[in-house]
């Protein structure tokens, strides 16, 4: 820890790196890497020079997934592990096999989950439960598991896809912006107690992104227009001002700006990735 203190002076080269070789050489891990925002992103870090570790808990899901990210990035280092974020000792082994594929582990993307819609009256104790263990525990067992080989990186990171519900809750999602609320005291002690070791801990805050789980919301209604109509419908409806759904790759392009050493002085921070959608100042 001896000279973190110090005032950073960046050089010439430094101001004039290429937005893409900042994760150049990096081992980046993402926690549901297997589709919607976590897709985006590890395919964000392959394109930036980044090897890329995701981890999903279908393992057909994952499969595909690595089969389209090598499409995409041929000669990708590439590694997908089938595990749980809320099984501890899967997240162990996720994160052996990373430090043996590619021996470090620089940046920590908490992706992995999904919300939960019930009101306070529809929401069991057991359904409070399950909510509050997967939002906290989705970001407390992987950051115990990568956080020896972070502390050893020069650049280490945590970034967490939240949710603007945490600032700005729903009624519709109580347990989920309540959860969310929680995780991001969480990320602020977090960022306090690893600044020691220079590891930034920072967050998005999503508001609607175009993804699995909307796609899976809209198959689920009945008689529903196409899917365009129907999310331009619903951004409208939600008071969205950019009236549109975001893109996976939006919300990726927060994490690789929070995840990178762009963001070396940010920590303990979220960025907003809504649309316009937050109503607070
Ligand atoms: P998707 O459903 O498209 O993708 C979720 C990914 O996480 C999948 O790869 C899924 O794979 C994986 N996953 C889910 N649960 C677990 C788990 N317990 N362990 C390991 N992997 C898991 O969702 P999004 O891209 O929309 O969501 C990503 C994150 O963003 C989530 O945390 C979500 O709550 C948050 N978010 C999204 C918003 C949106 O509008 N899209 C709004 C606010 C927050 P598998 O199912 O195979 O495990």
């Amino acid at each position: 820890m001896p000279g973190f203190f110090m005032d950073v002076q960046l050089d010439e080269q430094e101001r004039e790196m290429k937005l893409e070789s900042y994760a150049q050489g990096q081992v980046a891990v993402v926690t549901g890497g297997s589709a919607g925002i976590g897709l985006a992103t590890a395919g964000l870090f392959l394109a930036s020079g980044a090897a890329v570790a995701i981890c999903g808990r279908d393992p057909e899901r994952l499969a595909a997934a690595e089969d389209e990210l090598r499409q995409r990035h041929p000669g990708a280092h590439l590694l997908g592990f089938c595990c749980d974020v809320l099984d501890g000792e899967a997240v162990e082994k996720f994160a052996q096999a990373v430090a043996a594929r590619y021996g470090r582990i620089d940046i920590l993307i908490n992706n992995a989950g999904e919300g939960r819609s019930s009101t306070f009256s529809d929401t069991s104790d057991e359904a409070w439960r399950r909510e509050l263990e997967l939002k906290y525990f989705s970001i407390i067992r992987p950051v115990r598991a990568f956080l020896p080989w972070l502390k050893q990186s020069s650049s280490p990171s945590i970034t967490c896809v939240s949710s603007l519900l945490a600032v700005q809750p729903e009624p519709h999602m109580v347990a989920t912006s309540s959860a969310r609320a929680g995780t991001l005291n969480l990320i602020k002690s977090l960022a306090a107690e690893l600044a020691p070791f220079r590891i930034r801990v920072n967050a998005i805050l999503v508001g609607i992104v175009e993804s699995g789980q909307w796609r899976r919301r809209f198959r689920a209604q009945h008689e529903q227009p196409d899917w365009a109509e129907w999310s331009h419908g619903l951004a409208l409806q939600k008071g969205i001002p950019w009236g549109r759904f975001g893109h996976p790759d939006e919300a990726a392009r927060a994490l690789y700006f929070l995840a990178t050493s762009m963001s070396s002085y940010t920590t303990g921070s979220t960025v907003d990735v809504s649309g316009g959608l937050a109503r607070h100042v």
